[in-house]
C-alpha cells in the first residue's frame, strides 16, 4: 500500500481545513495513513512531515509495519501530549485539526492543556472520506475477501440439513470463510432460519432447522484488514408461497439498485429506486432499514446510500446493495452485495446466484 501518498492527499487538504497539520486517532483512519494495524496509535500529518507515536506494547510491531515515517513511543512517564506538543513546536503548527465525532472531552481536555499556545480546531472525518475510493490494492483486498465469502456460502449448502441449529451453522460458516483464506469475520454472523429471518440482525440461537424455513444468512470474510459483506435467503424445502413471492420483489429490488448505481449518483437516489419496487410491490412498511452502505477497513463506513442521504457516491468507491422485506410471524428475505461503482454503473464484486435456491 502507498501509504505516503495517502499522507500526502491528505497533507494538500489541510490548507481546505484552515490547519496546520491533523491529529489522527481513529484506529482504521490510522492504519489507512500508515499500515499500522495495532490498538493504540496516533498519527501526526502535516503538509510536508509526519510523526506515527504509539506506546511500548508495539514498538517492535511499528518497526515493521510503519517503517516509512518518524516513529515514538510514549508511556513510563513521557506523556503522548507531551511528544504532540513537542512535534507542535518543532514544526510550527499553530492550528491542528482534530477528527470533532472522535475526541473525547477528557482527551480534549489533556490535550488542550499540553498544547500552549496551539489552537485546536474540530474538523469533519477528512480521512474517512478519501477512505470512500478504493486503491487497486484494497480492491484485490476486498475482492478476495468476497472470494472466501463466496465459497464459504457454497460450502453451507452442504451443511444444512433437519435439525442443525442457527449457531451450528454460524460456527460452520466461519471455519468454512477461515479455510478459505480469511483472516478472521468480519461481523458475527447472522443467521436465522423461519420466522426469526423476520427479524432484520438476528443473533445466532438453538432454533433447529425445519422443512420448510427460509434460510437467511448475512456473513462476511475478512482480508488485509477488508471487509466482505454478503447476505442470502435460501429455502429448505418448499417456502410458503408468501415468501416466495417476497424472495421475487427483493430480488426485484436489488437489481433496480444495482442498475441505479453509477459514478455522480447520491446514495438517496439509488435508495429510492429500490424502495419504489418495494412499495409498489406493497411491503414498504417492510423495509425498515437503508440500502445500504460503504465498506473496506470498516464494515460500515462512507458513503452511505439510504433514505435521502446526499453522499454522493465517486468512481472506486464500494458500497452494499441490501434491500429486505420483513414480515413478523411468517419470516424475511434479504439479498445484499458488494459492488464497485464505476463511471457508467458498476460492478458486481460476489459470484453467488441471487436466484431463490430451493435446497
Ligand atoms: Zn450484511
Ligand atoms: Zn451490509
Amino acid at each position: 500500500m502507498d501509504h505516503q501518498l495517502r499522507r500526502r492527499a491528505l497533507g494538500a487538504r489541510l490548507e481546505d481545513l484552515q490547519v496546520d497539520a491533523l491529529y489522527v486517532t481513529r484506529r482504521p483512519n490510522v492504519r489507512y495513513l500508515t499500515g499500522f494495524t495495532g490498538s493504540a496509535g496516533q498519527v501526526l500529518v502535516a503538509a510536508d512531515a509526519s510523526v506515527f507515536s504509539t506506546d511500548g506494547r508495539y514498538t517492535e510491531q511499528s518497526r515493521h509495519e510503519v517503517p516509512d515515517i518518524e516513529r515514538e513511543t510514549y508511556g513510563g512517564g513521557v506523556k503522548a501530549s507531551q511528544l504532540l506538543a513537542a512535534h507542535c513546536e518543532r514544526l510550527g503548527i499553530e492550528r491542528l485539526g482534530f477528527q470533532a465525532d472522535e475526541l473525547t472531552v477528557a482527551a480534549h481536555g489533556r490535550l488542550s492543556e499540553a498544547l500552549d499556545g496551539v489552537e485546536m480546531v474540530g474538523v469533519d472525518d477528512l480521512v474517512g472520506e478519501l477512505r470512500w475510493i478504493k486503491d487497486d490494492e484494497e480492491l484485490h483486498l476486498l475482492r478476495r475477501a468476497q472470494a472466501a465469502t463466496d465459497d464459504a456460502f457454497e460450502r453451507i449448502l452442504e451443511a444444512l440439513a433437519v435439525g442443525v441449529t442457527e449457531r451450528q451453522i454460524a460456527l460452520e460458516l466461519e471455519h468454512a470463510m477461515r479455510r478459505d483464506g480469511s483472516d478472521g469475520l468480519a461481523f458475527d454472523s447472522i443467521v436465522a432460519f423461519g420466522e426469526s429471518a423476520a427479524e432484520p440482525h438476528h443473533e445466532p440461537g438453538h432454533r433447529a432447522l425445519e422443512e420448510g424455513d427460509v434460510i437467511k444468512l448475512d456473513f462476511g470474510a475478512k482480508v488485509g484488514g477488508y471487509h466482505a459483506d454478503m447476505t442470502r435467503t435460501v429455502a429448505f424445502g418448499e417456502p410458503a408461497a408468501e415468501l416466495r413471492k417476497i424472495h421475487d420483489i427483493v430480488r426485484q429490488s436489488q437489481q433496480a439498485g444495482i442498475d441505479a448505481v453509477r459514478a455522480g449518483v447520491s446514495g438517496g437516489e439509488v435508495d429510492a429506486v429500490a424502495r419504489a419496487v418495494i412499495a409498489d410491490a406493497g411491503y414498504g412498511e417492510r423495509f425498515t432499514h437503508g440500502l445500504g452502505h460503504g465498506v473496506g477497513l470498516e464494515v460500515h463506513e462512507g458513503p452511505s446510500v439510504g433514505h435521502e442521504i446526499d453522499d454522493v457516491l465517486p468512481v472506486g468507491a464500494v458500497v452494499t446493495v441490501e434491500p429486505g422485506i420483513y414480515v413478523p410471524g411468517l419470516g424475511g428475505v434479504r439479498i445484499e452485495d458488494m459492488v464497485e461503482v464505476t463511471d457508467d454503473g458498476c460492478r458486481v464484486i460476489g459470484t453467488a446466484s441471487r436466484e431463490l435456491i430451493e435446497l
